[in-house]
C-alpha cells in the first residue's frame, strides 16, 4: 500500500545492483512528473563519493543529474526539487563511506531525515533514491530495503537488461515481496556495454527474450506492475531527457493517480468492515470503534493515516519480540519455501519434534509429552479432554468434573468456557448447556504481601467434600489474566498441589498467558517450583506471528491414557502445523540470545516507576505490577471507546477492558516507550477520560 504524507504521494527508486541506470530513470521520471503536472521532488537520502561542498558540481552527484534533467523547466528548477540529505566523500557503500567519516547511519534517522525534508519541499510527489541495491548494508544491522520497508512507499525497481540482469532482477523482486512492498513498475535498461559478443549469438534477440521471460515471471507472481524499457542515451542533453522522459509518461500519470494509502482509504475501510465483518467480543449493528493499521515494526504498529503507535498490549500477550522481528521472519520465510503444511497424521517432520524438546527441556521437570494444537482455547479442550480420559484410564469413572477458582479465563469454546468465571465469564448466557463445574474463591492471596493460610481454606474444603468427582484442578498460575489480571501469592499453588494429589484429582496449569518469560519466571510455575500434571501454553509460543499452543503432560498421565491399547482422542487439521512450529523455535532462540529476563525485569522497574503515581488518581482501586504486566484496576467500568480515543491520539496503543486499564509490552520496549505509555494512562486518569 503506497503512503501519503503531508498531502503527497512517495515512491522509492531501487535498483537491482550499482550502475543498472537507476539515477538516470529518476531524474527523466522527475521530469515526466512535472510534464503531468506534478510538483515532484527527487531526494538521494545517501550519496556516497561526494562531499557536501560538492553536491551541485560532482560528476558523481545524483543531485546534479536530476537538476540536469529538469534545467530547462523554470517553474521545476524554481520549486527546488532535488536534495541529497547526508553525502560522503568515499565511493562505497553507506556503512564504510559513513563510517570513515565517523558517522552512523540508521534507518530510523533516515525516515526521520525524510521526513523532515518531504515537510519543507512540499512536493507532491516525491522519489527516494537509494543507494546501490536493495541489501546495501547502512550499518552492522540493517540495509537500504529496510528504510523502504519503514517508509512503505510502493518501489519502482530498475534493472540492468544484460546477462545476468535478470537474476538480479527475479532476486530483487523476492526480496521486496518478503518486505511486504508493493511494486510500483519494473523498468529495464540496456547496459552501457552490450553483452560481448560471442560468434552465433544474437544479442538483441537475447535482451528481447529478457523482457519476455520477465514479462511471464511478473504474471506467475501475480505482479501487476508494469515493465517499462528505457534506452540507454550516450550523451544526456535536453533532448535526450526530453526523449526518456516522454517515454515515461504514461508511467508518470499512473504513480499521480496511486490510490492514496491514507486516513480517507482507512475510512473507507471501516465502513467496508462494518458491512462484513464480526470483531471480538463485539455488535454487528452496533459497531465497535476501529482504528485500521497497514504495518508493523519493532514495538511499533502503524496506522492508516501514518501514525506510530507504541504498542503496550503485544497483540493479547503474544508479540513478546515485537513485530517483523527478523529472526521469525527468515524462519517463516524458510520454512514456506520447505513446506507450509502437512497433515500429522501418519507424517512427522523436524520442526514438531525438535519444538516439542526445546518445549518439554524449558518447562517445568517431569512434563515430558507435547500435544500441539492450533490455539490457546483448543489447548485447554485438550488439557480437559486429557484429564478425563487419563481417570478412565485409571479405572476412576466418577471423577468427570473440574474445579478451578473464581475469576480465571481459558478461552472461548465450550469446554474452556465451563471453567471460565461463572459471573464474568458466559455461564449466564448458556445455563444448562456448559458443563457444571465446581468453583471455589479466587486466591485472596496478594502476590506482593505475606501468604495468609486461610486463602486456601475454600480449596480444601471443595476437594474434600467434591474430592471424588474430580478429574482436575485447572488454574491460571500466578496470574489470573483476562479474567482479571490478579497476581496471587505462589505458596497457593504449592499447597494447593499437595491437596490435589491427595484428592486423587489432576493439577493442570492453564500457562497460555503467563508462559515465556512474561511474570518474570519462563513459565509461572517456577515461582512454585511446583510441577502440574497438565500444562498449556500458546500465545507467546510463536512470538506472536501464528496461531499455535500446545498441551503437555506427564510421563504418567501419557501412559493412563493410553492404558489397555486407548488412544487419546484428539486430532486439529492444522495440528503441528511446520511454518508455525519453524517461527515458535525462532522465538524461542530469540528469548534466550536477546536476555529475556533482564528484559523483562528492566520492563517491571519501568512499569513501577510510571504507575506508581496512579494510585493516588480519581476512581483508581489498585496498582499492580509483574514482570512485564502493569496493572490499574479501576473502581467503576472504564469509558473504553473514550480511552480508546485517548490513547490512539496520544501515539499509543492500550485496549483496557471493564475495570481495567493494563499494559503489558513487547519485551524489546525502550525505556523511554515504556515511560510514553505510563505517561499516556496517567494522563488519562488524572484527566478522568475513563470516566467519562
Ligand atoms: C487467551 C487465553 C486462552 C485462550 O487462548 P486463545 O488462543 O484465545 O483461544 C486460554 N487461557 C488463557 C489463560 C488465556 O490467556
Amino acid at each position: 500500500m503506497p503512503h501519503a504524507e503531508h498531502g503527497g504521494l512517495g515512491f522509492c527508486v531501487a535498483g537491482t545492483g550499482t550502475d543498472v541506470g537507476k539515477t538516470v530513470f529518476t531524474a527523466a521520471l522527475l521530469r515526466a512528473l512535472w510534464h503531468v503536472g506534478a510538483h515532484a521532488g527527487a531526494v538521494k537520502p545517501v550519496q556516497t563519493g561526494v562531499r557536501t561542498a560538492e553536491v551541485l558540481t560532482s560528476p558523481l552527484s545524483d543531485m546534479r543529474v536530476y537538476l540536469s534533467a529538469v534545467a530547462d523547466m523554470p517553474e521545476a528548477m524554481a520549486s527546488h526539487p532535488a536534495a541529497a540529505l547526508h553525502c560522503f566523500a568515499l565511493p562505497a557503500s553507506p556503512h564504510l563511506a559513513a563510517a570513515r567519516e565517523h558517522r552512523q547511519l540508521t534507518c530510523a534517522g533516515l525516515c526521520a531525515a525524510v521526513r523532515q525534508h518531504w515537510a519543507t519541499a512540499q512536493a507532491d510527489v516525491l522519489l527516494l533514491e537509494g543507494a546501490g541495491g536493495l541489501r546495501v548494508p547502512l550499518n552492522a544491522r540493517e540495509d537500504m530495503l529496510d528504510v523502504m520497508a519503514a517508509l512503505a512507499w510502493p518501489v519502482l525497481l530498475v534493472g540492468g537488461n544484460t546477462l545476468g540482469g535478470l537474476n538480479h532482477m527475479l532476486l530483487s523482486l523476492d526480496a521486496l515481496r518478503d518486505a511486504g512492498l508493493c511494486v510500483a513498475a519494473v523498468v529495464l535498461i540496456p547496459t552501457a556495454e552490450p553483452a560481448a559478443g560471442c560468434p552465433g549469438v544474437d544479442v538483441p534477440a537475447m535482451l528481447a527474450d529478457n523482457v519476455a521471460v520477465l514479462r511471464q515471471r511478473l504474471a506467475a507472481r501475480g505482479v501487476e506492475a508494469p515493465l517499462v524499457e528505457l534506452p540507454r542515451l550516450p550523451c544526456l542533453d535536453i533532448s535526450a531527457w526530453e526523449h526518456l522522459a516522454e517515454k515515461l509518461l504514461p508511467l508518470a500519470q499512473n504513480l499521480v493517480a496511486w490510490p492514496a494509502d491514507n486516513a480517507e482509504a482507512g475510512e473507507r475501510l471501516i465502513q467496508r468492515d462494518y458491512t462484513s465483518v464480526w470483531h471480538p467480543y463485539a455488535s454487528a449493528i452496533a459497531p465497535p470503534l476501529l482504528t485500521p493499521v497497514t504495518r508493523t515494526h519493532g514495538n511499533r504498529i502503524v496506522t492508516a493515516e501514518g501514525r506510530e503507535l507504541v504498542d503496550g498490549m503485544s497483540s493479547w500477550w503474544a508479540a513478546v519480540h515485537g513485530y517483523n522481528h527478523p529472526r521469525l521472519m527468515a524462519a517463516l520465510h524458510g520454512q514456506a519455501g520447505r513446506m507450509p503444511h502437512v497433515m500429522f497424521g501418519g507424517l512427522t517432520h523436524a520442526p514438531a519434534v525438535a519444538l516439542a524438546e526445546r518445549l518439554l527441556a524449558s518447562m517445568p521437570v517431569g512434563l515430558e509429552r507435547i500435544f500441539f494444537a492450533d490455539s490457546g482455547s483448543v489447548a485447554v479442550e485438550v488439557a480437559l479432554k486429557m484429564a478425563l480420559q487419563c481417570q478412565m484410564g485409571r479405572g476412576e469413572k466418577g471423577r468427570n468434573r473440574f474445579l478451578t477458582p473464581r475469576g480465571g479465563y481459558h478461552g472461548d469454546t465450550f469446554g474452556a468456557m465451563s471453567v471460565c468465571d461463572p459471573v464474568n465469564g458466559m455461564h449466564s448466557l448458556f445455563t444448562g448447556i456448559l458443563a457444571q463445574q465446581l468453583f471455589m474463591e479466587r486466591p485472596s492471596c496478594r502476590f506482593d504481601r505475606p501468604f495468609p493460610p486461610e486463602s486456601l481454606e475454600d480449596a480444601r474444603r471443595m476437594l474434600t467434600e467434591h474430592g471424588h468427582e474430580i478429574a482436575a484442578v485447572i488454574l491460571e498460575p500466578v496470574v489470573q489474566g483476562a479474567g482479571g489480571m490478579w497476581f496471587y501469592h505462589p505458596e497457593y499453588l504449592r499447597e494447593l498441589a499437595v491437596m490435589c494429589h491427595k484428592a486423587g484429582a489432576l493439577l493442570i496449569f492453564d500457562e497460555i498467558a503467563t508462559g515465556f518469560g512474561r511474570t518474570g519466571r519462563f513459565f509461572a510455575a517456577e515461582w512454585a517450583g511446583v510441577t502440574p500434571d497438565i500444562l498449556c501454553c500458546g500465545k507467546a509460543l510463536t512470538g506472536g506471528v501464528l496461531t499455535l499452543a500446545a498441551t503437555a503432560c506427564t510421563d504418567a498421565v501419557a501412559r493412563q491414557i493410553c492404558a489397555h491399547g486407548q488412544v487419546f482422542m484428539h486430532g486439529p487439521t492444522f495440528m503441528a502445523n511446520p511454518l508455525a512450529c519453524a517461527v515458535a523455535g525462532a522465538s524461542l532462540d530469540v528469548l534466550l540470545e536477546e536476555g529475556w529476563k533482564e528484559r523483562v525485569a528492566a520492563l517491571e522497574q519501568g512499569l513501577h516507576a510510571g504507575l506508581a503515581a496512579c494510585a493516588d488518581m480519581p476512581g483508581v482501586a489498585d496498582v499492580r505490577v509483574l514482570g512485564g504486566i502493569g496493572v490499574v484496576e479501576t473502581c467503576a467500568p472504564v469509558n473504553t471507546t473514550a480511552l480508546h480515543r485517548f490513547f490512539v491520539e496520544r501515539g499509543v496503543w492500550l485496549r483496557p477492558f471493564n475495570r481495567l486499564v493494563y499494559l503489558m509490552p513487547p519485551y524489546i520496549t525502550p525505556a523511554e516507550d515504556v515511560e510514553q505509555l505510563c505517561a499516556a494512562v496517567r494522563d488519562a486518569l488524572r484527566a478522568g477520560v475513563h470516566m467519562q
